[in-house]
């Protein structure tokens, strides 16, 4: 699903934020991305779905050499992945119908069609209750949740997150985690950078640690290895 061969990226202030990474995540695993502060984590991930383009070498997403994209052509990338932020990143005028809807690929699709899917998201994700509301009604979790459902309703291959539990209290980011485990078992590959020790210590999955811009360990089932 995801293939990266001796990824570089220097930032334009000379910063080499990632040295060399060679990954394969197949089609249907569940990642956990650890490691400390400033390690490469955030950079490795927008290299994903191309936020940032890697100063040399290739990653591949099912199939296609994304380094190679054109500008125009990155919008189609991104309709094929799922992207989940810390800070939920939801358009505050738009409610969470509107949020989700907005996200859909929108070809020639009928009314209700739309209103069928975004619908059938919200209620996976347990908000079809308060599809009328915005998002400064709701809780961080709910938010959460939203910023979900929009990255799940174009039925993507893969879901990437970015720290997705670190604003949430830690029961919140139980159920959070909750979803996104239900969302993996449907085959969804999910990609996520955490900092949440009880959590990658008790959900196992497979653990990349990256420290210093390098992979220093990858382990199926692995801890998360730091007292941070
Ligand atoms: P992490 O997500 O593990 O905290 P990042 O990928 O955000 O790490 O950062 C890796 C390194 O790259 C850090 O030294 C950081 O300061 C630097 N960095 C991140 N983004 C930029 C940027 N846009 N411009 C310059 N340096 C950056
Ligand atoms: P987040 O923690 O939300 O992923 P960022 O990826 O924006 O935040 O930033 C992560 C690290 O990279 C921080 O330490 C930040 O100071 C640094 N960073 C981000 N953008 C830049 C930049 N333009 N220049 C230098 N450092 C940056």
């Amino acid at each position: 699903m995801i293939e990266m061969k001796n990824v570089v990226k220097k930032y334009p202030n000379g910063v080499a934020a990632v040295k060399g990474l060679n990954i394969e995540i197949k089609q249907g695993e569940f990642v956990y991305i650890v490691g400390p502060s400033g390690a490469g984590k955030s950079t490795f991930i927008k290299m994903m779905y191309r936020e940032e383009q890697a100063t040399s070498g290739e990653i591949k997403v099912d199939g296609t050499n994304i380094t190679a994209l054109k500008s125009k052509e990155i919008p189609y990338l991104r309709r094929t992945m799922g992207v989940v932020f810390q800070d939920f990143k939801l358009l505050p005028r738009k409610n969470v119908f509107e949020n989700v809807a907005f996200a859909l690929e929108v070809i020639e699709q009928d009314k209700e069609d739309i209103r069928k899917r975004v619908m059938e998201v919200l209620k996976l994700v347990g908000l079809q209750k308060k599809a009328r509301m915005f998002p400064d009604e709701l809780s961080g979790g709910e938010q959460q949740r939203v910023a979900i459902a929009r990255s799940i309703v174009n039925k993507p291959k893969v879901v990437i997150a970015d720290e997705p539990t670190g604003n949430l209290d830690p029961e919140t980011s139980w159920d959070i985690m909750r979803l996104f485990d239900e969302i993996n078992s449907g085959g969804t590959t999910i990609i996520m950078a955490t900092h949440n020790r009880e959590i990658v210590n008790t959900m196992r999955k497979r653990v990349i640690a990256i420290e210093n811009g390098q992979i220093v360990r990858d382990e199926r089932g692995g801890d998360y290895g730091y007292e941070f």
